[in-house]
């Protein structure tokens, strides 16, 4: 029986090296259903591609286009945001892979779980914006949730056989982004062409420019909180420029695991919809007599201050981690149309942290009311 796969951001980099992992693996994964914002030349070219049982595009506007294009075709056609959520419901498939990038996937997401199908998540900031509700659905519901991202993937996968060890803490690695090593006058003149120039990983907009800030990483301790139910100070952050070590695991006898590869997500991608097996192919492999070092080192707070409110969001809890997404995501935006500037998101999100009221154990309500109230402050202080 093949695994038949719902794409959710299919025309994204996750999505498209996704169907990259299927294309090569047809006996193993069949695609049912793809998703798209505005992308609809895309989108349709891998609908004629993958013949999916339906499709959705966001932007209403390109319906027409889109069901004109599939006429020929059995493919189902469905816009507008709620078709995601109404899409998520459907029966006939088995997992899906949330690959909407920000606070656009959470409720895709839920309703995946609520209707008791696995998830392979890509999508880090549905468990910073709600991280209890969502896993607290997961467990009602038996719903396995994998992580695609890198760093979580190698927890994961350094945690299989290991269920009854307590872990001690998680090392989570970081390459530090372009600007590893520049100072707060050099950061301030960073444009967004330069910032989107990541060393390692070729990845969409909006992550690579949290992977400069490194708001990336910490969106990352809050997304490993809650897929390995640790405390605060169990989440440790180093950087490790090479991205050879995609993230280590400290038991409490010491001992630590590391999951190690060349960086390329299609690993992780096609791990978490596999799992739990693992499938050959001709990936490029790491070759350590070709490496001349792996080195380490602790991240710059001072400098990189959006790690440093992260751990906060992190260590308060409650809505905090939502304020904070929220502001960042707007700031990120505002930054890509070089409307403030590179330091300028940081000063965004402290102060919206600061401004919106702090609800200590939000509901789902609260936290999209959370999230509506943080986009609104932050537009404001950005003039948009
Ligand atoms: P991307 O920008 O390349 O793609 C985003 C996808 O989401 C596209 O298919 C787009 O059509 C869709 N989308 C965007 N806004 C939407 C909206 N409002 N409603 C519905 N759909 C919308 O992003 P990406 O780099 O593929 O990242 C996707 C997610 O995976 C992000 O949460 C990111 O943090 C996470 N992630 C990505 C990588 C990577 O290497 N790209 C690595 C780890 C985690
Ligand atoms: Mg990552």
């Amino acid at each position: 029986m093949k695994k038949r796969i719902a794409i959710f951001g299919s025309t994204g980099s996750i999505g498209t090296q996704a169907l990259d992992v299927i294309e090569s693996n047809p006996d193993t994964f069949e695609v049912e259903i793809l998703t798209a914002h505005n992308n609809d030349e895309l989108l349709i070219q891998q609908a004629l591609k993958f013949n999916p049982n339906a499709v959705v595009i966001v932007d209403e506007k390109k319906y027409a286009k889109v069901k004109e294009a599939l006429a020929s075709t059995d493919v189902k056609v469905f816009a507008g945001e709620s078709s995601l959520e109404d899409v998520a419901g459907f029966d006939s498939y088995d997992l899906m892979l949330a690959a909407i990038v920000g606070f656009a996937g959470l409720k895709p997401t839920l309703k995946a779980i609520e209707n008791g199908k696995t998830i392979a998540l890509a999508n880090k900031e549905t468990l910073v914006v709600a991280g209890d509700v969502v896993m607290q659905m997961a467990v009602e519901k038996r719903v396995p949730v994998i992580p695609v991202d890198s760093e979580h993937s190698a927890i994961f996968q350094c945690l299989v056989g290991e269920s009854r060890n307590p872990i001690e803490k998680i090392i989570l690695t970081a390459s530090g982004g372009p600007f590893l090593g520049r100072k707060p006058n050099y950061l301030v003149n960073v444009k967004r062409e330069h910032a989107l120039q990541h060393p390692n990983w070729s990845m969409g907009t909006k992550i690579t420019i949290d992977s400069a800030t490194l708001m990336n990483k910490g969106l990352e301790m809050i997304e490993a909180k809650w897929l390995f139910n640790l405390e605060p100070d169990q989440v440790q952050v180093v950087i490790h420029p090479q991205s050879i070590i995609h993230s280590m695991v400290q038991f409490q006898d010491g001992s630590i695991k590391a999951q190690m590869g060349l960086p390329d997500m299609k690993l992780p991608i096609q791990y978490a919809m596999a799992f739990p097996q693992r499938i050959s192919n001709n990936f490029p492999r790491f070759d350590f007599t070709k490496s001349s070092q792996l080195s380490f080192e602790a991240p710059d707070l001072k400098t990189f201050r959006n790690l440093a409110l992260a751990t906060e969001a992190l260590n308060k809890g409650g809505n905090l981690p939502c304020i904070m997404n929220a502001a960042n995501e707007l700031a990120v935006w505002a930054f890509l149309r070089n409307r403030i500037g590179f330091l300028d998101m940081t000063n965004v999100i402290e102060q919206t942290m600061e401004k919106i009221t702090f609800i200590n154990e939000p509901t789902l309500e609260e936290y999209l009311e959370s999230d509506g109230e943080a986009r609104n402050y932050a537009a404001s202080l950005i003039q948009l």
